[in-house]
């Protein structure tokens, strides 16, 4: 396959932690200073009270990441490649597509696993510490098990395996998913009609808030992390919460869990 990247593959590769560390907390830095000048809803609970367990969870997940990255995504798609497995190796698309594609699809196997995580018992056992968090703001977008991570990675892993994709793809796969979990979380007051145009394409803060609702019904809604193209089409969309984005409640009710 022949690669011609707006991004050198190559660089991605070659520094593909690096560049996932400084984006992550280049994201990670504007979204709370935004949330400092524009914040959507008043908070709860204090950020000394929630942010040592978020940052421990994004260290845990790192240290996990690290541990399974040899039967990780990057390495599955790196085993893909020589030995021509997978849908893209078969077909000599051009790059751009093959990116695009790489990007959504993964996206959409995110997507499933999210649902399955609420609807498989055991999944949700782990996927509820995500939830239990009674405000939301960008760090929230790492506040995940690590055992869910490492179930994530390996997911992932299997997909790269069907898929056969570029490394470098699936790399920036990993960039645009570590900053839109970062963004959709964030307490952010965008102006309503940015977030209108934003969400024809990308889950905004507030369609992603509307999933942390203690309502069950609700926090069966919005699954998608980067692209708001799944919950159109599997029908699991909703553009706002029934008490309004001031009024809704945050977090599980623990009688339902
Ligand atoms: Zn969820
Ligand atoms: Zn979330």
């Amino acid at each position: 396959m022949a690669y011609a990247c707006v991004v050198p593959e190559s660089f991605l590769i070659d520094h593909a932690g690096s560049v996932r560390l400084g984006v992550f907390v280049g994201i990670l830095v504007a979204m709370s200073a935004l949330e400092a000048l524009a914040p959507r809803r008043a908070r709860r609970r204090s950020r000394e009270k929630r942010w040592p367990l978020h940052l421990g969870l994004a260290a845990a997940g790192g240290l996990v990441g690290r541990i399974l990255a040899p039967v990780g995504a990057v390495a599955a798609a790196a085993y893909s490649e020589s030995q021509g497995l997978g849908l893209f190796t078969r077909l000599d698309w051009p790059v751009w597509i093959e990116w695009t594609l790489t990007v959504l699809l993964f996206d959409l196997a995110v997507y499933g696993q999210h649902v399955l995580s609420h609807h498989w018992r055991w999944l949700w056992r782990l996927h509820r510490l995500h939830h239990q968090d009674v405000d939301l703001d960008a760090t929230s977008g790492v506040r995940f098990h690590p055992v869910e991570i490492g179930l994530s990675t390996l997911w992932k892993a299997v997909v790269a395996l069907a898929l056969g994709p570029s490394v470098g793809a699936v790399v920036l796969f990993e960039i645009v998913l570590n900053g839109t979990a970062l963004f959709n979380h964030a307490n952010l007051r965008l102006p309503l009609a940015l977030d209108r145009v934003l969400r024809l394409v990308l889950v905004t803060p507030d369609m992603h808030r509307v999933h942390h609702s203690v309502d069950p019904e609700e926090s069966r809604r919005n699954y998608g992390f980067a692209v708001v193209a799944w919950d159109h089409l599997f029908r699991t969309y909703q553009a706002q919460p029934a008490a309004g984005q001031q009024g809704m409640t945050l977090g599980v009710d623990e009688r339902s869990a």
